[in-house]
């Protein structure tokens, strides 16, 4: 069990016996939030796989999302170079993590709501679903999209073919362009029959 190669009594807790976790979607990267946990509140996140902090507010432990249902179930955990913070990989149970309804607490720029960047293919991804919802004529993204699957998947095929001839003039350039055609044409085949990418990243790590 991953979990229990981290070593409570090593992690350096500061004056009030607490140490910061960063806690990331184990999918997409994405920062969900930020909260203390001190030695025993680690130990029960590492016995139960659920996040478990330390409310300095309340003075009392706090298991994430006993009340809003928004348990965070543990992929993985780790603390950096000198073991004064923790890193954990989390699966988000619906979503959201923040108290605000928003996903990730750190949605704020200049007091507007922003989501923080994930991954490059989500943040692709983000923009394609934005041209599908709202439409501008000038988009090659609408103009695929509105051609269907018939334009799109005639694209995904070509790309692909370009994919596998890059490969065989082993052309690292060429590749990782085509690679990012093929990418991208797959995303708009995606964000038109509204499956999530996160759904597909999800398969993939199912199959690791
Ligand atoms: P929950 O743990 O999601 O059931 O929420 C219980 C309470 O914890 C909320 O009413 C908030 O006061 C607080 N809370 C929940 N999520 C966060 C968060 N991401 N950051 C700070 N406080 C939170
Ligand atoms: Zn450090
Ligand atoms: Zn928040
Ligand atoms: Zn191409």
């Amino acid at each position: 069990n991953f979990l229990q190669a981290i070593p409570v009594d090593q992690i350096r807790y500061n004056e009030q016996g607490l140490v910061p976790a960063i806690v990331q979607d184990y999918l997409d990267g994405t920062v969900l939030m930020m909260a203390w946990m001190n030695a025993e509140s680690l130990q029960k996140t590492l016995e139960t796989g659920q996040t478990w902090f330390w409310s300095r507010s309340r003075s009392q432990f706090w298991h994430k999302g006993e009340t809003s249902g928004h348990l965070q179930h543990v992929r993985s955990i780790r603390y950096d170079c000198d073991s004064d913070a923790l890193l954990i990989g989390v699966e988000q149970i619906g979503d959201i993590a923040c108290h605000t309804g928003e996903r990730s607490c750190f949605h704020q720029v200049d007091g507007m709501v922003n989501a923080p960047p994930a991954d490059t293919l989500s943040q692709v991804f983000e923009v394609i679903c934005d041209r599908r919802d709202n439409p501008t004529l000038e988009s090659y993204t609408c103009k695929l999209l509105a051609g269907g699957d018939n334009k799109i998947l005639k694209k995904i095929g070509e790309e692909a073919a370009e994919v596998v001839m890059a490969c065989k003039d082993d052309d690292p350039d060429a590749i990782a362009s085509e690679v990012a055609d093929l990418l991208y044409h797959t995303l708009v085949a995606i964000a038109h029959h509204n499956v999530d990418l996160r759904s597909v990243y999800r398969k993939l790590q199912e199959r690791r």
